[in-house]
């Protein structure tokens, strides 16, 4: 299961769209920005149904 969340960036603050893979579970993974090509941590949770993504910055 597939879901779209826009997020914006903790370093250069653009809206950026990311694509989550709902049923890998919780996950925390890296990816660039597409925009200013730094690293941001997210942090995807899932409880009964419910999801809620925060990203990071590295130094956070
Ligand atoms: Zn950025």
């Amino acid at each position: 299961m597939l879901e779209t969340e826009v997020y914006d960036c903790p370093y250069c603050g653009e809206a950026v769209e990311a694509i989550l893979d709902l049923s890998g579970g919780d996950q925390t993974y890296i990816e660039d920005c597409p925009v200013c090509c730094r690293p941001i941590t997210f942090v995807l949770q899932i409880h009964d149904g419910e999801w809620m993504l925060e990203v990071r910055s590295e130094n956070e």
